[in-house]
């Protein structure tokens, strides 16, 4: 495969850019070589600068639901950008996207447009910590919020140490309020929150992790969290950056059947466009500004583009509720063939999937939390990564991430991913 155009501006990107990239995983540096340059995207495909295509199976790191470019977006797009891309003053446009929002997710009565997943987490814990008025929030091993600087923590040496950071940069007092538990581990939680009670402002938890490859949170898990959080007055945060959306209508909170007191959005509900949101019960929302006194502001949020693209996306979520049946058939198809594969090759890899975002680990045996999941042999997974793109599939360049499929994913691709699954295992093991 060519990918020489590639190479040459990933050569000229480094020049001016730190690591050439602007977000560290696009670098490939965890499966090694050199990024691939995407110039075009159509449907579930798209087209590097060497003109080599590949069936994408990470939807801009999950906001295409629907695939590249869906008309219905790109006409939304246009018609929008024509009247002017930002006034700094209130328009119609976001408040239709926050009536649908509400109108979708029963636990939010109102929400807070911003630009970034990262934004809605770190605002969300402002606005717990001001309506409790606590300082310290718990969260998981493994789970991923974004990269403001109290959640870059890892655990101490013992569950019931403060986190330390895990990037200079962060300092120690950003890190001493951070207190890190294990996933699917009620009891690692309820340690902390009985060693730290009447201190803990929130729980943040990806209740369907997707930032250490797919993780489902148990049903006992769950649920203890969520009545812990009643009992303690901790605001229960889930992140559904990423599981908003994607893994059902009503995302990861309608799958395992909890309500949470606030929920973050990000990737869907942008359309592709930069977005993020917070939102909740009214009372924790009505602390924010220019209400309450937690302050939280943005130039560009609620961006009119922005809400006419993510418009366009829950609009379509909204008018085709068959869309997660047919995604879960979809997903389920890839899911058989892989089984299928890894039975002909004698392997037992653990693979992990809620509806439309799935993940292959390279290690034996259930993965339940972060420590399962890091003995996956990521070096294999590297060469496999390489082995897929050379079929024309592109994955994501880590192997703790997720794999996700659109509604214009066809049979056709699916066969094609299937087949490229069997050779690249069977190449590489
Ligand atoms: C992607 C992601 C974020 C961060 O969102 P950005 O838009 O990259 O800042 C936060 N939480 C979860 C669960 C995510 O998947």
């Amino acid at each position: 495969m060519d990918i020489s155009k590639s190479e040459l501006l990933f050569a000229e990107a480094q020049k001016y850019i730190p690591g050439g990239v602007n977000s560290p995983v696009r670098a490939f540096k965890s499966v090694g070589g050199t990024p691939l340059f995407i110039k075009e995207g159509k449907g579930s495909k798209f087209v590097d600068v060497n003109d080599n295509s590949y069936i994408d199976y990470i939807g801009s790191w999950g906001p295409h639901l629907f695939g590249h470019n869906p008309p219905f977006i790109t006409e939304a797009l246009e018609e929008s950008f024509r009247k002017g891309v930002s006034f700094g003053a209130p328009t119609a446009i976001e408040i239709e996207m926050a009536k649908i929002m509400v109108d979708l997710i029963p636990s939010i009565e109102l929400i807070r447009m911003v630009n970034s997943g990262t934004e809605a987490t770190m605002s969300a814990v402002r606005a717990a910590r001001g309506y409790t008025g606590r300082e310290k929030i718990i969260k998981f091993e493994g789970c991923y919020h974004g990269h403001a600087d109290f959640f870059l923590i890892k655990a101490g040496s013992g569950a019931l140490t403060f986190g330390e950071p895990t990037s200079p940069g962060v300092t120690k007092g950003s890190a001493a309020d951070t207190l890190i538990a294990d996933f699917n581990d009620l009891e690692s939680v309820q340690k902390l929150a009985d060693a730290n009670k009447g201190e803990i402002a929130a729980i943040i938890i990806e209740p369907i992790a997707g930032n250490m490859g797919v993780i489902s949170s148990s049903d006992v898990f769950i649920k203890g969290l969520r009545k812990l959080c009643d009992d303690e007055g901790i605001v229960l945060i889930f992140d559904e950056v990423m599981t908003g959306f994607r893994v059902a209508r009503g995302g990861a909170q309608e799958v395992l059947g909890v309500t949470p007191d606030m929920t973050t959005f990000g990737k869907i509900i942008g359309g592709g466009l930069p977005v993020g949101a917070y939102g909740g019960k009214r009372e924790i929302m009505n602390k924010i500004s220019p209400v309450g006194p937690v302050y939280q502001a943005g130039t560009l949020s609620g961006n009119p583009l922005a809400m006419a693209a993510g418009y366009a996306a829950l609009k379509q979520i909204q008018d085709n509720p068959g869309i997660y049946d047919s995604l879960e058939e979809k997903a389920l198809y890839l899911e058989k063939g892989f089984k299928s594969n890894l039975e002909k090759l004698g392997k037992n890899f653990a693979m992990n999937r809620i509806g439309s975002m799935s993940c292959m680990f390279f290690t034996e045996g259930e993965v339940k939390n972060y420590k399962d999941a890091v003995s996956s042999d990521t070096a294999l997974y590297g060469k496999y990564f390489h082995e897929m793109l050379n079929h024309g599939v592109y994955l994501a360049p880590a192997q703790f991430e997720a794999m996700f499929i659109s509604t214009v994913h066809s049979t056709e691709d699916l066969d094609k991913t299937i087949k490229a699954h069997y050779e690249s295992l069977k190449a590489v093991l």
